[in-house]
């Protein structure tokens, strides 16, 4: 439209966000921008909206979110080309993310009831007149905000649950991929056409900071750890709580037994898959000694095959580029070697394949989220070693270990909240599986039964059946009914 559009970043024009492609400039489309009137009303609206869609219940709810799953599918050619044109990935890996989005609406739709539904509790001796009622119950209007790196993973992971958990949502997608976000929203209301049980509100950072302050009971946000501890600041003014899935430094381990081509090839897709840009992507690989040459050869023999513009599409961010730039700069500054790619691989918008060995690790590429396709290959004397190491950082986001006899011994050992065995990122892909951090990536899951209870209230009843025999909670207890609950404490719980 304009002449003096960089490409990839998000303009404002006359109220509307143009999202641009990050290598052409070509516009990918446009959205209204909200401000804070627009969340509030937005909220307002997603209030009676949650009342009917959770008297909907586990089976209605179900049903629809079947139906947005399957329309989901039927147009995940449409949907992929759309996260191309404004985010500059390869389609096929908006094919690939899209089938995990899917994976994830469908475990959610099919096992909310069983996960939140009521039962009966196990009664307990000294209150056994009493039978003990558990259910879930939604927390009402949960907000989530998203990133642009996984423009349709990232948001259908918590909206999905907190969907199927009966919540309306009100979602708030990156600036730079506001697109995509807007077209999920469209698709779930053709399936949900009553009531808006998910909005989209779209701007810059500050219409995520209104969402924070506009009422809602829940805020799930992915992002990053600097923008999380803004969300919860502002979330902290109303007691807001939040699940925070914030950034990585994610570390792969290679022990002396594994089989190494499958290692290398792990790698190389854990860390330059979607250009690098990814929470979970492989940053870091410590290779013990054994095996370590022929590691290196391997992932530097397949990174070099991939193809610009082909598997490694463009930055989406402009200024991630610098922070990529600095990382390698800074690696080589300080004796670090570039066995592929270098400064020289960065050409805004796009980073060709890097891997750089012999880094201290308290430079920047091995401590700092590099979010590039750059992986950093350290030689370790064993698995002590690379533990010790993977472990040192503030974030604990996920993690993989290649191996046979002591693999799974080593993965329990990450300090991480997700690992993958024998391959890198599968358990983002996996319905039952919770998803999430700890330390600086954050905390709370969203994925699984824990994901569905992260957006659920537990409510707990009690029902009384029969007199009491032990009646302790009445002031009209006597002393010989306080002498038996005495009695029945020390014979119940006085020797082990
Ligand atoms: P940001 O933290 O910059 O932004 C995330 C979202 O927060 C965007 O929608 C952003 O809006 C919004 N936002 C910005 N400022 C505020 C504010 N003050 N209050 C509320 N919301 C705000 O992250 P990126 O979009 O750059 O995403 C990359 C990061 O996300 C990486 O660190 C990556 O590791 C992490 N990530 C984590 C994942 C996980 O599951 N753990 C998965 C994917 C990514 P706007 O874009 O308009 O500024």
């Amino acid at each position: 439209m304009t002449a003096t559009r960089t490409p990839g970043l998000p303009v404002v024009e006359h109220g509307s966000l143009i999202s641009t492609h990050p290598a052409t400039g070509a516009e990918a489309g446009r959205v209204p921008i909200a401000d804070a009137g627009a969340v509030a009303k937005a909220v307002e609206r997603a209030r009676s909206a949650a009342e009917w869609w959770a008297a909907l219940g586990f089976d209605g709810r179900r049903a629809r979110l079947l139906r947005w799953r399957a329309l989901l599918t039927e147009r995940i050619e449409e949907l992929a080309e759309l996260a191309r044109s404004e985010s500059g990935k390869p389609v096929a890996d908006a094919i690939v993310e899209t089938s995990a989005a899917v994976e994830h609406i469908d475990w959610s739709a099919r096992n909310a009831k069983r996960v939140l539904g009521p039962r009966r509790t196990r009664t307990r001796l000294l209150v056994a007149e009493h039978s003990g009622h558990l259910e879930y119950q939604p927390f009402g209007m949960v907000g989530v905000i998203g990133p642009w790196n996984y423009p349709i993973l990232t948001p259908v992971g918590p909206i999905s649950g907190a969907l199927a958990a009966g919540n309306a949502v009100v979602f708030k997608p990156s600036e730079y991929t506001p697109v995509v976000g807007q077209w999920l929203v469209d698709s779930f209301a053709e399936v949900v056409p009553e009531h808006p049980v998910l909005q989209a509100v779209h701007g810059l950072g500050e219409v995520g900071a209104a969402l924070c302050r506009s009422g809602v009971d829940k805020i799930a946000f992915t992002g990053s750890t600097a923008t999380a501890k803004k969300v919860m600041a502002a979330c902290a003014e109303n007691l807001v709580p939040v699940v925070i899935e914030a950034g990585g430094k994610d570390a792969m381990i290679v022990d002396a037994d594994a089989d190494v081509p499958a290692a290398a090839e792990a790698a190389v897709w854990g860390a330059m898959t979607n250009a690098g840009q990814t929470c979970i992507g492989i940053e870091r690989v410590y290779a013990v000694a054994p095996v370590y040459d022929a590691f290196l050869a391997a992932v530097v023999d397949k990174a070099g095959k991939l193809r610009l513009g082909e598997e490694i599409g463009p930055m989406t961010m402009p200024a991630q580029v610098d922070v990529v730039r600095r990382h390698i700069d800074d690696a080589l500054a300080a004796g670090g070697r570039a066995v592929l790619g270098g400064p020289d691989a960065v050409q805004a918008p796009t980073i060709a394949p890097t891997v750089l060995v012999d880094v201290p690790e308290e430079s920047a590429a091995v401590r700092e989220e590099t979010f590039g396709p750059t992986l950093t290959v350290t030689r370790v004397a064993d698995a002590d070693e690379a533990l010790s190491k993977a472990n040192a950082l503030p974030y604990g986001l996920g993690g993989a270990v290649f191996g046979k006899r002591n693999a799974i011994r080593i993965a329990r050992r990450m300090r991480s909240g997700m690992v993958a065995v024998n391959s890198s990122l599968t358990f983002v892909g996996m319905g039952t599986l919770p998803f999430g951090g700890r330390g600086d990536s954050g905390f709370g899951r969203i994925h699984g039964e824990d994901g569905l209870r992260e957006f659920a209230v537990a409510k707990s009843i009690t029902v009384r059946r029969a007199p009491s025999v032990l009646p302790g909670m009445t002031f009209e207890r006597t002393p010989a009914q306080v002498k038996r609950i005495v009695k029945a404490l020390k014979l119940l719980y006085g020797r082990h």
